[in-house]
């Protein structure tokens, strides 16, 4: 028998191999084969009648039937490569355990935590929540695709929807994954599915070691277990008979893959559930601008949880200027008065607060304040941080180092750093304001060991500590009943993202953040420290106003046609020889002008926003299509293409960050 084989290589077709008599495979199955001179995992597409081509090599080695790709997942991938534009090797490459040649039954705990006995309880849901709940209930009940969006204010009870929503397709037999952004950040969601699911719960990550997931895998397809909860990747998760798909946070951007395939959970769980005939729910506080669109032109239907569990109050949101202090004091001070007074009136109380850095994308900079020249690395064209220890600035692309000095090199006035401040920092300066105060710090450096997130989160959550100084990490999800107050040290960091998403991406961590303060029975304060505080979006986010922040931001993509209005792609050449990359770029650009329609616009080829990263220029070709088919239409010019040596190209399909 031949059979034809998706390899995870890119630009290669299936290939051809012979299946030697003693082996027996079918479409789905994992196997090794021989490519070059290394053999490599594969997926066979497809089984052929023929018996005997010559020349064709053999298949070394057939995984367990129970690790094959399901003709679901199959599907699936296909769709993937012609939409990411990816080899269906590539795609599928996203799904499969990453075994290589030892498929052996791993005998490992993939079963969550929390079994049958303290098992917990539905909870008695709020007319709202039955509302939602009953509409979902219903899709489920007629087997057919539906998307809902879930639009539900902070701490209005999404959760418990998705749980109830979850134990109804396990009354009719069906299967259920639940995606969160990260599995680590999440660990109060986490522990609520297991509390109330137990042994039906499998967690799937990116963490698990290869025998974890066969051993995830295995009993997922085997219907040992019926929900899959994790982040992005769990929308491959091998649910049997899917009946519903969750998509928690379904704005939060780590739902993109970064790396080929790059896809979009999503889109993606969108597509499954589709096929799969299942419910997709999607919930946020404040949706992508991409699906309260689909949702008005009536692709999805919207479901709304306008207030939050037992009427309590969003938490008052008050702005602080600090331009005037920065003018006078020449930098920006950590902590404004406002929110020195408020911080110890919450310690007095003994209530629990949280202060946000927003460190995604940001760092601490230097700048001049007379010529506001900012220092870059001459590699890589990113600000270069500074470092408290060795009194340095690095590159955080490519590391280079180089002395902090205190003159500008530009204009030689003495430079100051934007108060970007770490965490670390926040922490120091805020014990010499409350030297008695019980302060708790959560970043990269503190949860870098395995556990030591929840275990901090526990802490918290058991009062012992009074405040918690984080990053993003303390944005989403968290429901301490405790917190009072949250400050945000600085709102401006996102804001001024090259990035036509900046207005959004600040609006959602602000609201999300917000959403911190005020969840138990005391009402809840946000201070927002800001040196915009005019901007439009800081007064939508001290609204809470999703509503407004729509109306305006989808007027700005219509005007400039982006999305929802345009399909995006993101074409980067990038070569350490700049000549070569940009002729590349031009010759590709030139050709996609030829075959692109009227209303397709190719932009560029242009320096990306990232112009050098790691001692390569990149050049940036942006298309920009009123339809998916006209935009696979322009990128039929990839076909064929050859790339000159010393060249590197990459094609992101909706791109969500324009690097
Ligand atoms: P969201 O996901 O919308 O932010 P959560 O699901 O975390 O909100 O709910 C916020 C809080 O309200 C949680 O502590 C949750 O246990 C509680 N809660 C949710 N639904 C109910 C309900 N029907 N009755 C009582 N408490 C509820
Ligand atoms: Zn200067």
């Amino acid at each position: 028998m031949l059979v034809d084989v998706a390899v995870p290589v890119p630009g290669l077709p299936l290939l051809t191999y012979r299946v030697p008599d003693n082996l027996t495979v079918q479409s789905g199955s994992r196997v090794i084969v021989p490519l070059g001179r290394r053999t490599i995992l594969g997926v066979v597409a497809k089984t052929q009648t023929t018996t005997q081509v010559k020349g064709l090599k053999d298949i070394l080695q057939v995984h367990d039937e129970d690790l094959s790709l399901t003709p679901e997942l199959m599907d699936l991938g296909k769709w993937m490569a012609g939409y990411y534009q990816c080899s269906w090797g590539e795609a599928l490459g996203a799904m499969w355990p990453p075994l290589l040649v030892s498929a052996k039954r791993a005998k490992v705990n993939t079963q969550a935590a929390g079994d049958a006995a303290v098992r917990d309880q539905p909870l008695k849901l709020m007319l709202q929540q039955t509302g939602v709940l009953e509409a979902v209930k219903a899709a489920l009940d007629q087997k057919a695709y539906a998307a809902f969006l879930l639009h539900g204010v902070t701490g209005s009870g999404k959760t418990e929807v998705y749980l109830q929503a979850i134990a109804h397709a396990l009354e009719q037999k069906q299967g259920a994954i639940l995606l969160v952004p990260e599995i680590a950040l999440t660990p109060q969601t986490c522990r609520r599915v297991t509390a109330r699911f137990g042994a039906q719960v499998v967690l799937w990550h990116s963490k698990l070691s290869g025998g974890e997931r066969a051993e995830a895998w295995r009993r997922l397809r085997s219907g040992q277990a019926n929900i899959a909860l994790g982040a992005r990747s769990a929308v491959f998760a091998p649910v049997r008979n899917l009946g519903l798909m969750v998509v928690d946070e379904e704005s939060e951007p780590s739902y993109k893959q970064e790396d080929v395939p790059r896809y979009h959970a999503r889109d993606v769980a969108a597509v499954r559930a589709r096929a799969a005939k299942a419910i997709l729910v999607l919930g946020s506080a404040t949706p992508s601008v991409e699906s309260y669109y689909n949702a008005q032109q009536g692709r999805y239907r919207l479901v709304n949880l306008p207030a939050r569990v037992d009427h309590k109050e969003l938490p008052t949101v008050k702005l602080i200027d600090l331009a005037e202090a920065w003018r006078l004091e020449g930098k920006m001070p950590l902590f404004s008065n406002e929110l020195l007074d408020e911080l110890s009136g919450c310690l007095k109380r003994k209530e629990q607060a949280i202060l946000f850095l927003n460190r995604r994308g940001f760092a601490p900079v230097v700048m001049c304040p007379d010529c506001r020249h900012v220092i870059t690395c001459p590699d890589c064209s990113t600000a270069m941080v500074f470092h408290q220890q060795g009194n340095q600035l690095r590159c955080h692309t490519c590391d280079r180092r180089m002395p902090a000095g205190p003159a500008c090199p530009k204009c030689g006035a003495a430079c100051v750093r934007l108060s970007g401040a770490g965490t670390q920092r926040v922490e120091e300066e805020l014990q010499r304001f409350f030297p008695r105060a019980r302060l708790l710090r959560l970043d990269l450096d503190t949860t870098r060991a395995r556990g030591s997130l929840e275990k901090a989160l526990g802490q918290f959550g058991r009062q012992e500590a009074d405040i918690l100084i984080g990053t993003q990490m303390v944005a989403k999800g968290m429901d301490f009943p405790q917190v009072t107050l949250v400050g945000i040290i600085s709102a401006d960091t996102a804001l001024h993202f090259p990035d036509f998403r900046a207005q959004e991406r600040t609006f959602q961590l602000l609201v999300q953040v917000a959403g911190r303060a005020g969840r138990g029975g005391k009402p809840g304060l946000v201070l927002v420290q800001t040196l915009n505080a005019a901007h439009p979006i800081m007064e939508l986010a001290k609204r809470q106003d999703y509503a407004d922040f729509y109306q305006q931001e989808i007027a700005l993509r219509q005007d400039l046609l982006y999305p929802p209005f345009a399909r995006l792609a993101g074409i980067v050449c990038r070569s350490v020889q700049p000549a070569r990359a940009l002729k590349f770029a031009r010759t590709l650009a030139t050709r996609m002008q030829r075959i692109a329609d009227p209303a397709t616009q190719i932009l560029g080829p242009a320096p990306a926003p990232r112009a050098r990263v790691a001692k390569e220029e990149r050049f940036i070709i942006l298309i920009k299509s009123p339809t998916v088919a006209k935009r696979a239409n322009v990128l039929q010019a990839l076909q064929g293409l050859m790339v000159p040596s010393g060249v590197k190209l990459s094609v992101d399909i909706d791109p969500q960050d324009l690097l």
